[in-house]
């Protein structure tokens, strides 16, 4: 437990890369569900209710009046993440590697995870509207508390559904990570947004919205101010994308009423994955833009440029030596076809 994490940049060109040796000591459920050849006994979760002591202390929760911090009672539970990617505290970077060559930074920031329901085999499209709305205004009550901190340059929200999407646990739970460098792809998407509405005057996004819902063929879903797509270069079977229509850079700006929109309308988009194709493994990641001052350019610029969005990504085929050495995804289901799919799935 003792060796802290650190972010690395290989000089040679490429994304941060976080060195986090104690997140190997994470304890798999799946792995030990094998190896018992048989269900993974609940009563090891410690996710379910009633094991409020395996996990550290929580952050945050939403509770039955009456009801005590660590113990039952509770319908979604914020707990720091055991194993976590980053720590807490700004420790040094061994000084061998400090400076030059080789660009190193303290994995500095936060790792929580969110408890998406008491109920081990549930899965978020079927919580209650109640408790998945509660969830969407957990993350983003969080993802706020988190950018508070000065050192944050940005909070990355997700989720892995299924052992082959990442998952250690099958227990519902989204996590969210907060950051000391601005990710390279959120940088990439704010470039694309800045450049486009420089040379057009609009929102990129907002300009797709509107192209995808008079072409038809890629909208999966449209209702209640959000439209869910297959996007347009889909780079994975499946791959959906699910944005509001109203104009806004920033997901934590979002009300509580547009909050339980969001809730339903992923709730609608996830479960007819799951019906069509078999509760398949997925990511979920949220990209919005980063905090005021963090972007790396001035906010007035970013702002009515970059619309946040919801990205679902369906591991159903496996990124191989082409993609790794191209970034180039060959995708064999093409998305009009995925769309109209999962279109055809009823709510
Ligand atoms: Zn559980
Ligand atoms: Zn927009
Ligand atoms: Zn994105």
């Amino acid at each position: 437990m003792s060796e802290p994490s650190e972010l690395r940049r290989d000089p040679a060109g490429g994304p941060w890369v976080i060195i986090a040796p104690r997140r190997a000591e994470r304890p798999d459920e799946f792995a030990a569900r094998e190896a018992a050849a048989g269900g993974l006994p609940m009563e090891s979760c410690p996710f379910c209710p009633g094991h409020e002591g395996a996990t550290p202390p929580e952050t945050a929760a939403v509770r039955e009046a009456g009801s005590v911090p660590d113990g039952p009672g509770w319908s979604v539970r914020v707990v720091p993440n055991k194993y976590p990617a980053v720590g807490t505290v700004a420790e040094p970077p061994p000084a061998a590697f400090d400076g030059g060559l080789f660009e190193v930074r303290p994995g500095a920031g936060a790792h929580e995870v969110v408890i998406e329901t008491p109920d081990h085999n549930l899965d978020f499209s079927r919580l209650t509207s109640a408790v998945a709305g509660a969830v969407v205004r957990t993350w983003r009550d969080r993802i706020r508390a988190l950018e508070r901190d000065p050192g944050c340059a940005y909070v990355q929200l997700f989720k892995n559904h299924g052992r082959n999407a990442g998952a250690s646990l099958s227990h519902p739970h989204s996590q969210i990570v907060a950051l000391p460098v601005v990710p390279v792809r959120i940088a990439e998407e704010i470039e694309a947004a800045v450049l486009f509405r420089a040379a057009h005057g609009v929102c990129l996004h907002c300009r797709i919205l509107e192209e995808e819902t008079a072409d038809g063929r890629r909208v999966i879903l449209d209702e209640g101010g959000f439209l869910a797509t297959a996007p347009f270069a889909s780079r994975f079977p499946y791959e959906i994308r699910l944005q509001p229509r109203r104009h806004a850079d920033r997901f934590v700006d979002l009300d509580d009423e547009e909050t339980a929109a969001l809730a339903d309308r992923l709730r609608a988009v996830l479960g007819r994955l799951r019906r069509s194709l078999d509760d398949p493994p997925f990511n979920l990641l949220l990209h919005q833009s980063p905090p005021s001052g963090r972007g790396g350019r001035p906010d007035e610029e970013i702002a009515p440029a970059y619309h946040w969005h919801i990205e679902i990504l369906p591991v159903l085929s496996r990124v191989a030596g082409f993609e790794w050495g191209t970034g180039i995804h060959i995708n064999t289901v093409a998305p009009e076809t995925a769309a109209a799919r999962l279109r055809r799935e009823e709510a």
